[in-house]
């Protein structure tokens, strides 16, 4: 496809679809077009290694939104799922920021329709809004406060005992949240995919044939398989773990990007990828995995796909988040 035609059918598509010249070096590429239009990549630890390896910064939702909000950058090149880069966009509304495909969506984001979801919350006038950052700018829009897996149990304790607390979107986080911090909060019934379809049957099996290996997991991940896991925590909570740990080997649940960064970091250590419920040996999120480095290499050739958003979303997207970050700033959680 031409450029101009690959333009046009970009809403459709999601990416720019171009042929790209075989013999070309994308990774020298992305290295000069980074220098030539001031750009950073920043990429989700659930990115391919390819990306990963290119990235100025790889970090979860939590330093991904710290970075975006900090970079003084001209362009964002966003390489997660669509709400990232959303993310990206409030916290920083100058910079261009481009997404390599924009159909990279989260099923956990859109288990949260804003309609739906609006009704719920008027449902219960006197609660505060926690929600996940795993939804989209019309679910910040509604919200109080925003959280990560890593800083969510600082923001829950930050709200005082006796308000009533509605948590969104995710109800295993939630489900985990309210047993951690001994907070009663009304959960709206959302799950991702990825983290939800971990089978705990194949785990123990794992575990069997591994015994020395610690099961460590991510807090989205179903009540069972949280109840079998020696450590809890957040992508890079995990991943930090897996590092100061004196073991030798991990079955890890979660989404398997992140065995990237623990194997470079911790090349003496063996990480198994927990098995999901299905035929697959790991568990990989489909939407993280649509994109790739020529779409990421496309898409600073040619500044599209852009995020744009509407300034009053943006605005009272922004008042949650910025909360969000002012909480974790004084619990010591980001510098
Ligand atoms: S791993 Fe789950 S929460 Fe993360 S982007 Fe994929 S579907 Fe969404």
């Amino acid at each position: 496809m031409n450029i101009s035609a690959a333009k046009e059918k970009i809403q459709e598509k999601g990416f720019l679809d171009i042929e790209i010249d075989a013999h070309l070096d994308i990774f020298a590429e992305i290295e000069r077009l980074k220098k030539e239009k001031n750009a950073i990549i920043l990429a989700h630890y659930y990115q391919e290694p390819d990306i990963q390896d290119v990235a100025d910064y790889i970090g979860d939702s939590l330093g991904l939104a710290q970075k975006a909000r900090e970079t003084d950058a001209s362009i964002i090149v966003f390489a997660g799922v669509h709400f990232m880069a959303e993310t990206a966009k409030i916290l920083n509304p100058s910079k261009k920021v481009l997404l390599p495909d924009l159909k990279a969506g989260c099923s956990l984001a859109d288990s949260a329709p804003a309609g739906p979801f609006k009704a719920f919350r008027d449902k219960h006038p006197d609660h505060i809004v926690i929600s996940y950052i795993n939804c989209t700018a019309e679910i910040k829009a509604l919200s109080d406060i925003i959280c990560t897996s890593g800083n969510a149990e600082k923001i829950i304790e930050s709200v005082p005992k006796d308000q009533p607390i509605i948590f969104a979107p995710d109800k295993n986080l939630g489900a985990y949240l309210a047993k951690k911090t001994g907070r009663e909060m009304v959960l709206w019934n959302g799950a991702c995919m990825v983290h939800e379809i971990f089978s705990l049957e194949k785990i123990t099996k794992l575990k069997v044939r591994h015994p020395q290996a610690k099961i460590i997991a991510h807090p989205e991940c179903e009540e069972a398989v949280l109840a079998v896991a020696d450590y809890i925590g957040s992508t890079t909570q995990l991943l930090k773990y897996s590092q100061t740990d004196s073991s030798k080997e991990y079955i890890v649940a979660t989404e398997t990007g992140i065995l990237h960064q623990m194997q470079q970091a911790s090349p003496d250590k063996t990480f198994i990828p927990a098995p999901p419920n299905n035929n697959c040996a790991c568990n990989d999120c489909p939407h993280m995995k649509l994109n790739t480095l020529e779409k990421l290499y496309l898409c600073m050739m040619y500044e599209q796909p852009e995020i744009h958003m509407d300034e009053t979303l943006r605005l009272a997207a922004k008042k949650p988040m910025d909360r969000m970050l002012e909480i974790s700033k004084a619990a010591g959680l980001i510098g």
